[in-house]
């Protein structure tokens, strides 16, 4: 059986969540976690990104509650996006230093990094939702991108991989099996799937199971993902917030 001690992927007051950072990490303690991570979204999702100066605000209320003694460790992380298709993230140097861990997603409602990424990367994909025909194309560069995010960056995992925005699996698991990036069953959104969760194993990826929690009381609410976990047959030993 499948238990696990860490959430590392809640949303707060800070992007779109409606809890506070002590909301979530009492939510945590309560479900008996010991482990929390506050990951907002990245600084150019269109209303719900993180603003600069509140990431400062957002490591002094983690550390003094680090310092305190709810019995539970908070990492204050980022749900970053891909903002161009070489694989560039919004994140920088100065960012980066503040934070604990680092997550990645395809997001649709981003700033890209130049207008030409609008048409490469979201303008196809949302002309890809409308109409079949640019399908195989949209997903090859969806791929490509990603790809190269997990070479620039040192990413720890990839949130909801395939949802919203079609990539192949089996590609991407391959290179975050080498670059040490866990690929997310999130249990909010249904993605992996489990035939993709199978192809990913396959290439020796490592996973999370995260809520994605906007809600502190859906903190550390893993239902679905262990399903789609267990159904595809993958054990602790392969989930790095898993009690081994
Ligand atoms: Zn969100
Ligand atoms: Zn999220």
């Amino acid at each position: 059986m499948i238990k696990l001690y860490a959430d590392y992927h809640t949303h707060t007051i800070y992007s779109h969540g409606k809890g506070t950072i002590m909301d979530n990490v009492l939510a945590a303690k309560e479900k008996g976690l010991t482990e929390i991570a506050i990951t907002d979204h990245g600084i150019r999702h269109f209303r719900f990104g993180v603003k600069r100066d509140d990431l400062k605000k957002m490591r002094r209320e983690i550390d003094v509650i680090n310092d305190g003694n709810t019995g539970v460790k908070v990492l204050l992380g980022m749900e970053c996006n891909i903002i161009s298709s070489e694989g560039d993230v919004d994140v920088d140097e100065e960012i980066l230093k503040q934070l604990d861990i680092l997550l990645v997603g395809y997001h649709l409602m981003v700033k890209p990094k130049k207008l030409s990424d609008v048409g490469n990367i979201y303008g196809r994909n949302l002309m890809a939702k409308m109409l079949s025909l640019y399908k195989e194309e949209t997903k090859e560069a969806n791929t490509k991108a990603i790809i190269k995010a997990i070479h620039k960056y040192k990413i720890d995992i990839i949130t909801h991989p395939g949802a919203r925005i079609p990539i192949d699996t089996t590609r991407v698991a391959a290179e975050a099996a080498k670059a040490g990036t866990a690929m997310e069953i999130n249990s909010a959104a249904g993605y992996l799937k489990v035939e993709q969760a199978i192809a990913a194993a396959k290439q020796g990826a490592k996973f999370a199971i995260d809520s994605d929690a906007h809600i502190p009381g859906n903190v550390g609410n893993f239902t679905l993902g262990i399903k789609i976990a267990e159904a595809a047959g993958i054990t602790s030993e392969q989930i790095i917030n898993a009690v081994k």
